[in-house]
């Protein structure tokens, strides 16, 4: 059975993702951090998930989660990178302490979460590592440069890991998600996604669905690496 870490996953897209893994008979561990409702209520209703608490910014935290899955089930196949948090604020306003934040949270989390993964998976020459960027990243956003920042930085991760750890036989892309429909957008009035769907030729703005069906894809296949996949209806085409 694949052993997988979803990180992030009280909620939102992570959340969507623990569930839909766990339907197909994957082990999946649901990380999450500050929302232990939350957290619980996904155990209650879907008891083969394991939950654990950690915060993947913190080094130590994170090597105790990893010992934890391994001591338990010996190997994770796959890591989903998805734990993060957004901001709004002017470039020229953004103070150190809000920097730090955003980095610390979406990117070095990244970066120290895949270290402590990555020597079990280079020692039995398998694994998928899936990083929830954002389409940000890629094109970047007005006001929230820091964001952008962090996910550009991930999607530069993937690329650069892909081919390092190609002749691993470990693949490592990039899911560059756009609007999706969580509490990230909260801040979003209904008129702004009404705005949005009428902007994107689908039509819609994202479900946490839509992302979760790419997850599958991207675990099962074996020939992808190194690619950053951006799902948002045609709302931003590259
Ligand atoms: P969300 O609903 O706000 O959920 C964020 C999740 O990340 C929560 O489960 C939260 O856990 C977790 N998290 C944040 N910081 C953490 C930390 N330090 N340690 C552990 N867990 C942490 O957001 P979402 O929309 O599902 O976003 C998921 C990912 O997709 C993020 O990386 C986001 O940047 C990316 N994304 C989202 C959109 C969108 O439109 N929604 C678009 C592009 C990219 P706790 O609550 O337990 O702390």
């Amino acid at each position: 059975m694949k052993v997988v870490l979803v990180t992030g996953a009280s909620r939102g897209i992570g959340r969507e993702i623990a569930i839909e893994l766990a339907n197909k008979g994957y082990k999946v561990i649901a990380n999450y951090n500050k929302s232990e409702e939350r957290a619980l209520q996904l155990k209650e209703e879907n008891p083969s998930i394991d939950i654990y608490k950690t915060d993947v910014s913190e080094r130590e935290e994170v090597k105790q989660m990893i010992q934890y899955i391994l001591n338990r089930y010996e190997k994770i196949d796959v890591l989903i990178n998805n734990a993060g948090i957004a901001e709004a604020n002017i470039f020229t306003d953004v103070t150190d302490q809000e920097w730090d934040k955003m980095i610390k949270n979406n990117l070095y989390s990244v970066f120290c979460t895949t270290q402590e993964v990555l020597p079990c998976m280079i020692h039995r020459k398998e694994g998928c590592i899936i990083n929830i960027s954002s389409i940000f990243g890629i094109v970047g956003a007005s006001c929230e440069s820091i964001y952008s920042i962090s996910k550009a930085g991930i999607d530069a991760m993937t690329k650069s890991l892909a081919k390092e750890l190609g002749p691993s036989n470990i693949r490592v892309n990039s899911i560059a998600p756009g609007m999706i429909d969580t509490e990230m957008n909260n801040n979003l009035t209904i008129e702004d996604k009404k705005n949005i769907a009428e902007e994107t030729p689908l039509g819609r703005i994202g479900k946490t669905s839509d992302i979760a069906k790419c997850i599958n894809w991207l675990i099962e296949d074996e020939f992808t690496t190194g690619q950053i996949i951006s799902i948002n209806g045609g709302w931003v085409i590259t």
